[in-house]
C-alpha cells in the first residue's frame, strides 16, 4: 500500500497539486540543488533513472526529494523485490520512489545503455506493481522511447490504448510519469496528460536553443555573457512548456 506519512514528500506534493489542479509539472534538468529549492514556486529535487543498487543506496544519502529506481536490467520478480526494498528505506528519508515498470527503449542523456528488449507494460500487472512495491510514481513504457522517435514519429509509435487501460487500472491512486519526450507535439502531451500523465520529463526537447545559440557563439566574446545568454535561451523553451502546454507557470 502507499504509505501515506510521505504526504509531506516535496515531490509528491507538487505531483498531487497538479493532479488536482489538472495541470502537469515538467522534470527539467538542473544541476544546482540551492537554486530549485530556493525558488518562488516549489521545485523538487529529482534523480532520474538510478540505475545501480549501490546509486540508489548513495542517492538516499543526498538531498534528493525523490528518486526514479530505474530496475529494467531486472526480471519482473527482481525489479519487484528492488523496487520494494529501496520505497522501504526511502521511507526513512522522507524520499518518494519512482519506478518504470516495463523497459523503454533507447538511450538518455547520462545513463549507460542497456541492450535488453523493449518490455511493454503490461496493464494487468501495473496496479499489482504498485500495490507490492509500494511506489509512488509509475513511468510506463506503451511505445514511448528515448528519443528520437523512429520514421512516423511518437504519433505512430505510442499505444495509447495501452497507456488508457494501465491508467485505468491505476485509477487516481499513482501518477503516472512520461519518459520519452523527444520530440513530441504540443497535442500528444495534452493527450498524455489526460491519460494520467502528471510529471513530464523535458531534455533535450527545450534545450535546442541552448545548443544553438552555444554552436553559433561559442568562442566567441565575453564567456559571461555566452552562459548567461545560453541559460536564458534555455529558459524561453522551458517557459513556453510550462505556460503553453503544462499549464504550470507560477505553481510549480
Ligand atoms: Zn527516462
Amino acid at each position: 500500500m502507499i504509505d501515506d506519512s510521505l504526504a509531506n514528500n516535496l515531490t509528491r506534493k507538487i505531483i498531487q497539486q497538479a493532479k488536482s489542479g489538472g495541470y502537469a509539472v515538467g522534470g527539467f534538468c538542473v544541476f544546482a540543488a540551492d537554486r530549485a529549492h530556493a525558488a518562488s514556486v516549489p521545485i523538487s529535487l529529482h534523480l532520474d533513472h538510478c540505475l545501480k543498487p549501490s546509486d540508489a543506496y548513495l542517492a538516499l544519502e543526498c538531498a534528493f526529494d525523490s528518486i526514479m529506481i530505474d530496475g529494467s536490467m531486472f526480471d519482473e520478480e527482481e525489479n519487484i523485490r528492488y523496487v520494494r526494498s529501496i520505497v522501504e528505506r526511502a521511507k526513512a528519508k522522507n524520499i518518494t520512489i519512482e519506478a518504470e515498470l516495463g523497459r523503454m527503449e533507447g538511450k538518455e542523456d547520462g545513463v549507460p545503455q542497456i541492450d535488453l528488449e523493449t518490455v511493454w507494460t503490461d496493464p494487468k500487472k501495473a496496479a499489482s506493481f504498485v500495490r507490492e512495491t509500494g511506489v509512488h510514481f509509475l513511468a510506463p513504457s506503451f511505445g514511448n522511447v528515448h528519443g528520437p522517435y523512429g520514421p512516423g514519429g511518437a504519433e505512430k509509435h505510442w499505444q495509447l490504448d495501452r497507456l488508457m487501460k494501465i491508467y485505468e487500472k491505476l485509477g487516481d491512486r499513482t501518477p503516472l510519469v512520461l519518459h520519452g519526450t523527444h520530440p513530441l507535439s504540443d497535442d500528444l502531451v495534452r493527450v498524455a496528460m489526460r491519460l494520467g500523465m502528471v510529471k513530464i520529463n523535458q531534455n533535450r526537447s527545450v534545450r535546442n536553443k541552448y545548443h544553438e545559440y552555444l554552436a553559433n557563439f561559442g568562442g566567441k566574446g565575453d564567456l559571461i555573457a555566452l552562459q548567461e545568454n545560453a541559460v536564458e535561451a534555455y529558459s524561453q523553451d522551458i517557459e513556453r512548456v510550462m505556460t503553453e502546454v503544462f499549464m504550470s507557470a507560477g505553481k510549480a
